[in-house]
């Protein structure tokens, strides 16, 4: 979807139509100078100056109604009584971004005068329209900052992104191919909660149906599918067959997601009858693809996954499902080994990811072909959602990845290395206090503030596990929070 942000700017009459003419002028070269701006991912639509409550109904009423509005940001040139708002801003159900600017950047020192502040004021107007949000209870963010200033765009094009992450998760639907996996707990959740509160529809399709669509896959569809693997990575096996049982597995599932509209999907090794292998390198081409996918029935992670997919469209840093596997508690060198059984993105791969086929030595089926590399260094985010019943807790988690110290040779699978802010020692005490899963997603393109304004906007629980962190601040976060949300 072509999403865009409708530009609503905020006066009245009280000035005279001179004033308006010239509000909506600044509004127009200002509208143009966002679009311009690559910093500014999505398109800006000036819906003009409102200066009435008809007005401002009728522009939030419209902005419901608009599939491909996936925000509204208000600025208020002038004074603009926040009554005037209130009956517009009640119904209003997309994301709502108030900027505090000014057209003219410095003050006219020489020729300031009445008149000239009357028409930019937006230090006065504003705090109105901030009062009557605030009063409202609105969700909703608050970027100052001169309209042309560097720092101040490429943070109205962050919260885009979290807008676009809100609208496109309240239509997400999740296709799941078998249940959790026996007795895991984090994996669990309230279906119903989940649609209520983030909008993700979750629902469960036979694994009998899968099998029948993979046995009905044909030999040139496979062949097609492994000129697409032999374009994208490297063969590092004599096994092909096993190969093509993944391609196999790929095409089915892809005509299963593009039939139902998934965007995300799970499967588990406990449920594979009548298949020979669990999905591996098909599931990671098909993350690769922007498919958001959960291990062992976890849902929540998956729909996460293809969320942060459409808030991180268009840049190239890679995010990818991961999970905390193995420690390294060298003295002054210490680091989190993630990896999965198979699944884990190759957008995020170092080098070109190779295919090769190993035992899994879990599920009994045949060894499973899958992509091997080291993940690439950077910065990055982990992030996990979780049910706390009756509501969900997100975390975020700013680590670094880096180069492994030595190789893994024997390491079957694709991993990825990092050491966690602030500390090892507090990162993982903070994250298992949160009771962050062990699930996540990795990445290296957005940033906590991400997904904190995306939390903002859905209204739910976020915690920032950073540099900053000591447990007994966060262990009374969490406790406020459990007031705040709901025990
Ligand atoms: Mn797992």
């Amino acid at each position: 979807m072509a999403y865009k942000f409708w530009f609503v700017v905020g006066s009245q009459h009280l000035y005279g139509p001179e004033v308006l003419k010239e509000v909506a002028a600044h509004a127009k070269i200002m509208t143009d100078g966002f679009n311009a701006d690559k910093s500014i991912p999505f398109d800006i639509v000036l819906k003009g100056v409102v200066t009435t409550p008809e007005e401002v109904k009728d522009v939030c009423i419209a902005a419901n109604g608009d599939a491909e509005c996936a925000g509204v940001i208000t600025w208020m040139h002038t004074f603009s009584p926040s009554k005037m708002w209130i009956s517009g801003l009640t119904i209003l159900n997309k994301p709502y971004l108030h900027l505090n600017t000014q057209f003219n950047r410095d003050l006219p020192f020489a020729t300031i005068d009445m008149n000239f502040m009357n028409t930019n004021q937006s230090a006065h107007g504003d705090r109105e329209h901030g009062f009557i949000t605030a009063r409202l209870r609105m969700k909703r963010k608050v970027i100052c900052g001169y309209w042309e200033d560097e720092t101040f765009r490429s943070r109205i094009g962050g919260w885009m992104r979290s807008a676009v992450g809100a609208i496109f998760s309240r239509s997400l639907k999740v296709m799941r191919l078998g249940d959790n996996m026996r007795y895991v707990a984090v994996t669990e959740g309230d279906k119903v909660q989940a649609e209520k509160d983030l909008g993700w529809s979750v629902n469960t399709y036979g694994v009998g149906g899968f099998v029948e669509r993979v046995n009905a896959v044909t030999n040139d569809e496979i062949d097609a599918k492994i000129e697409e693997y032999r374009s994208k990575y490297e063969f590092n096996t004599e096994n092909i067959n096993a190969v093509r049982y993944q391609a196999k597995l790929e095409v089915a599932l892809e005509s299963m997601l593009a039939e139902g509209g998934f965007n995300a999907y799970t499967d588990t090794f406990e449920d594979l009858y009548g298949l020979e292998q669990l999905p591996g390198l098909a599931t990671q081409n098909l993350m690769g693809k922007g498919y958001g996918f959960g291990a062992e029935g976890d849902w929540k992670t998956a729909a996460l996954g293809a969320v942060v997919g459409a808030m991180s469209k268009g840049l190239g840093g890679g995010y990818s499902f991961i999970e905390d596997y193995t420690y390294h508690f060298e003295p002054g060198n210490e680091a989190v080994l993630g990896a999965h059984m198979l699944e884990v993105s190759p957008t995020i791969a170092a080098d070109n990811p190779k295919i090769e086929v190993h035992p899994l030595g879990i599920g009994g089926k045949s060894d499973p072909a899958r992509l091997v590399f080291e993940g690439k260094e950077g910065d990055a985010i982990l992030v996990t959602i979780i049910d706390m019943g009756g509501r969900f807790r997100m975390v975020a988690h700013d680590v670094r990845a880096i180069k492994p110290m030595e190789k893994m040779p024997r390491l079957p699978v694709a991993s990825v290395m990092w050491r966690p802010e602030p500390d090892m020692i507090t990162a993982n005490e903070a994250w298992i206090l949160c009771g962050g899963m062990h699930h996540s997603i990795i990445s290296y393109d957005l940033t906590a503030e991400h997904m904190r304004d995306f939390a903002e906007i859905m209204g739910i629980e976020f915690i920032h596990i950073n540099k900053h962190t000591t447990i007994h601040e966060l262990r009374d976060k969490l406790a406020i929070g459990d007031y705040v949300w709901g025990r």
